[in-house]
């Protein structure tokens, strides 16, 4: 079993950002609504998630490391119509199979909680534990038997800042929950967990609606958008302040990336791209969301007919404030 964790690792576990994305995936799945992650050495060392969600009953702390032991579907019709982050079972066994895991949790109805401690797969020691309502998961030596994996990681600041881009995706995906992210003692995000975007916006890039972002919104009958975006004027050089949630879910998509651009038109300079976050809401039977197993890559129906309405939506917008 360990084995075939470690090969899903592979695909799972790229880097230290894909042991956060995962986790914290997982406590949005938990219904949290604070979600404190605390790093050292860009995650190499220590990554840290603490939630305040639904929490893991005792008796099914050992199974959430089992290879596709998933609490959230139960037939194979539900996975055409996925509500939750995660759904393949496959993040904490893979993650558990390459580093040193321990994990604390008590749910609501539970009296006292419990924790497990996993190295390499093998469970170390499993026992009673006065945790506090929700879930602590601690993952220290991350790759620690899987040195070529840590020899192809990136510089520490670059793995540092793939995290921080994730938890900021993560984040504005999710403006209720209140983040916060924590690097080697300095804090490097913090919302507040009010449910206005504007405020997530504000602590991620700075930017101050009203001044430098417009918000959009715009509905057909099979996709609904929500959102802000940056005036003509100020841009960057990189599409990675493009910002595309599909249910709350980050996803990657040139055909809606060329979209967003495409709402501008020739008000872009060549080479510039706008700073953008669009929540799109739709029917979960219209996106597949089992196309890879990091869940980025999506598979959407009528992807035309929304890249066309998120075009719509930018130029009304953009009209709308005579820009
Ligand atoms: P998946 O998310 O695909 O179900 P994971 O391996 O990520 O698989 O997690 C396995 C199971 O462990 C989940 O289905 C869930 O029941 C439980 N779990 C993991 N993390 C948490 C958490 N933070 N709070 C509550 N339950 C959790
Ligand atoms: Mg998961």
């Amino acid at each position: 079993a360990v084995l075939a964790d470690q090969i899903a690792a592979g695909e799972v576990i790229e880097n230290p950002a894909a042991v956060v994305k995962e986790l914290v995936e997982n406590s949005l799945d938990a219904g949290s609504h604070r979600i404190d992650i605390i790093l050292e050495e860009s995650g190499l060392a220590t990554i840290q998630v603490i939630d305040d969600g639904s929490g893991i009953a005792v008796d099914d702390l050992a199974l959430a490391f089992k290879r596709h032991a998933t609490s959230k579907i139960t037939g194979k019709k539900d996975l055409f119509r996925v509500q939750t982050l995660g759904f393949r079972g496959e993040a904490l066994p893979s993650i558990a199979s390459v580093a040193d895991v321990i994990v604390e949790s008590k749910t609501t109805a539970a009296s006292a909680g419990a924790m497990i401690h996993l190295r390499g797969g093998e469970i170390l020691v499993q026992e009673a534990a006065a945790s506090r309502q929700g879930t602590q998961i601690t993952v220290r030596d991350l790759f620690f038997n899987t040195p070529v994996r840590l020899k192809y990681l990136k510089s520490p600041n670059t793995e540092l800042a793939n995290i921080t881009d994730i938890v900021n995706r993560l984040a504005l995906g999710h403006p209720e929950v209140a983040f916060s992210l924590t690097h080697n003692g300095r804090s490097l995000l913090q919302t507040v967990g009010n449910g206005k975007l504007q405020q997530v916006l504000s602590a991620i890039y700075g930017v101050t609606t009203a001044r430098q972002m417009i918000p959009v919104g715009r509905q057909d009958q099979d996709f609904q958008i929500s959102g802000f975006v940056s005036l003509p004027k100020l841009t960057r050089a990189s599409r990675n302040y493009i910002s595309l949630l599909i249910n709350g879910r980050y996803v990657k998509s040139h055909t809606l990336l060329r979209a967003v651009a495409a709402g501008y038109g020739s008000k872009l300079m060549v080479g510039r791209y706008p700073l953008a976050v669009l929540n799109i809401e739709l029917d979960f039977q219209l996106v597949d969301v089992n196309v890879h197993p990091t869940k980025q890559e999506v598979r959407i129906s009528k992807e035309e007919q929304l890249a066309q309405l998120i075009k719509a939506a930018i130029q009304a917008s953009l009209a709308s404030e005579n820009l």
